[in-house]
């Protein structure tokens, strides 16, 4: 065959580089939050989520997605979930490197920023298979009031042995567990929940109930158990439901369908029933939603983890990409133009990365009064910022590879799945309002004005537009009443405390133009439209993935 063209001016893909390594933005902010975290497994973790064969794995968990098994070929119900191997094998991986419930064993001086780094790092290999280890990660302090439970499961829920298998949890190295709140009816509203639980004895795990319902999301479904929330005598009570009861018989709940999703295609989201499934209370009767949104706080900081992780792998694809292809006899990324939409998203992807591991220092000091304000307002503020702002980043990081960014298979490949995962931070664990909302009742709760003040205080002096919000924010916050401005406010809280991070994690000209932008005004309605007197070079050379 004779050859009609020769390919030239296409990227060599970004592939087999140490993710870790490379990520100055992280090393600052671990330098910040964590000074004297040990960073070797992240450099070990780095080198394996940048590898070329983790890559096919991601590729193929989503392009081979989950399917339904409701009965086995003999007619027998059966409510299992075939995964492809490589869905396995990225949970192994995962689980491996103790991304899920590790930092509840201790055994770090920062347990909880360093597990938070890792699955940053991991959310660039892929997200979805993250959603059963998040909520592994975040059952622990809910699951503490049931402390029997707790001390049978705990063990497995923080061992670093992946065990697919549907077994009952003594003979199983490993345990993973989801939660069911949302329901047809509603999910952000969980009062509305009409699961029912009526009690069935007691036994070594307290009081047994019998609960009669459906969840309308109900992700992970392969877990070997989950925390729901259901109605009984007393009100909305949290449970825990494993798939196999003690004696090793297979739980009442049926699969009733896996969700057609947007994204996340690595992981299965289902739609289920219990008839009769048996499940034990955690904590108080009636005071179920305490009791899970102690997980859901939690939650709330993977998402803000991962939309931060999912920014650094769109902006190291768009530097990948722009470094090597040329256009009008430029490399595109020496074109001003798109200098500073590379610039650009180069500083919100710092900031995010800044928030979401300052806001994971706040669990590791969970004894420190300032430190339990900075969890109450931060994982609200950060939940809804970070993640707002991840779809529009997605897509102008996709636009930097023109055409090739929006084939699935095309350039890097990665870039439409990141586009189409980036929503779901957003929407899961509480959306945008409900987030904004959550910042008002922390508001009414602790005196957070001072805290404010105190946490934006290392900044004070370095940039006018920053102190000039710092000085109004506390009083704001105190003034604050109207649900009408909750989202304002967030985004407010959320600049300011970004931008004092950056005053001390971030180079001149990383912490000036976030500033002279975001805070000062120097800036349009897209990304790449920073003030002209920005040090473009100094920005994009510290984002550089090479
Ligand atoms: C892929 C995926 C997986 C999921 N997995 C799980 C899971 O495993 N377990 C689980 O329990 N749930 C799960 N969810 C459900 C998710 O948490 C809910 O969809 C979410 O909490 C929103 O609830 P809802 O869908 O009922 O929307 P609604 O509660 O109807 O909210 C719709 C919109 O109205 C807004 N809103 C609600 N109340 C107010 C208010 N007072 N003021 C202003 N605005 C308001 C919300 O912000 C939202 O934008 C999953 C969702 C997705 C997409």
């Amino acid at each position: 065959m004779s050859t009609t063209h020769e390919v030239f001016n296409q990227p060599a893909p970004l592939v087999d580089v140490n993710l870790f390594a490379t990520n100055r933005a992280m090393q600052a902010a671990l330098a910040f939050n964590a000074p004297a975290l040990d960073t070797t497994p992240l450099h070990a973790l780095g080198a394996v989520v940048g590898r070329g064969d983790m890559q096919v794995h991601a590729r193929l968990a989503n392009v081979h997605t989950p399917q339904l098994k409701t009965h086995s070929r003999f007619g027998h119900r059966i409510d299992q979930v075939e995964f492809h191997p490589s869905y396995h094998a990225l949970m192994n991986e995962a689980v491996g490197a103790g991304l899920h419930g590790t930092p509840w064993g201790g055994g770090s001086p920062s347990p909880h920023v360093l597990r938070a780094a890792g699955f940053m790092l991991f959310t660039e290999l892929e997200p979805s298979i993250l959603c059963p280890i998040s909520m592994s990660y975040a059952v622990a302090p809910a699951l503490k009031d049931n402390p029997a439970i707790y001390q049978d499961w705990a063990p497995g829920l923080t061992s670093r042995a992946y065990d697919p298998e549907l077994k009952v949890w003594r003979d199983k190295p490993g345990l993973t567990m989801g939660m069911g709140m949302t329901e047809k009816q509603g999910g952000s509203d969980v009062r509305a929940n009409t699961t029912r639980a009526e009690p069935a004895g007691a036994d070594a795990w307290g009081q047994r109930f019998s609960v009669t319902g459906h969840k309308w999301f109900f992700s992970a479904p392969m877990c070997d158990a989950f925390l729901i929330l259901a109605q009984t005598a007393s009100g909305l009570s949290c449970l825990f439901l494993p798939r196999v009861l003690p004696d090793g018989t297979i739980n009442a709940i049926r699969i009733q369908r896996l969700k057609d999703k947007l994204g996340n295609k690595a992981n299965a989201s289902s739609e289920v029933e219990f008839h009769g499934a048996s499940a034990w209370l955690v904590g108080e009767e009636g005071r179920g939603v305490p009791q899970i949104l102690a997980m859901g706080t939690m939650t709330r900081l993977d998402c803000a983890l991962g939309t931060s992780g999912l920014m650094r792998q769109a902006l190291s694809i768009a530097l990948n990409h722009t470094t090597q292809r040329k256009a009008f006899g430029k490399l595109l990324v020496d074109q001003p133009l798109m200098k500073n939409v590379l610039a650009d998203l180069a500083l919100e992807s710092e900031a995010a990365t800044a928030l979401a591991l300052r806001l994971a220092r706040s669990f590791d000091r969970a004894g420190d009064p300032h430190e339990q304000v900075m969890t109450r307002l931060l994982t609200p503020v950060a939940k809804f910022w970070i993640c707002k702002r991840g779809s529009h980043f997605a897509q102008e990081a996709m636009e930097c590879l023109g055409g090739n960014g929006y084939v699935e298979e095309g350039g890097e490949g990665i870039m439409a799945r990141i586009y189409r995962e980036m929503p779901l931070n957003s929407i899961w664990e509480g959306a945008g309002n409900i987030m904004a909302l959550d910042l008002l009742r922390a508001l009414r709760k602790a005196d957070v004005a001072a805290a404010l003040a105190h946490e934006l205080a290392p900044a004070r002096g370095m940039h006018p537009a920053l102190d000039h919000l710092a000085e109004r924010l506390p009083l704001r916050v105190e003034e604050m009443a109207t649900e009408m401005e909750a989202r304002r406010l967030a985004q407010d809280v959320a600049l300011a405390v970004q931008a004092a991070l950056l005053a001390q994690t971030a180079p001149a000209a990383v912490f000036g133009a976030f500033c002279d932008s975001r805070l000062g005004g120097q800036w349009g309605h897209s990304f790449g439209s920073l003030g002209a007197g920005a040090d473009f070079d100094a920005i994009i050379q510290r984002a550089l993935p090479h």
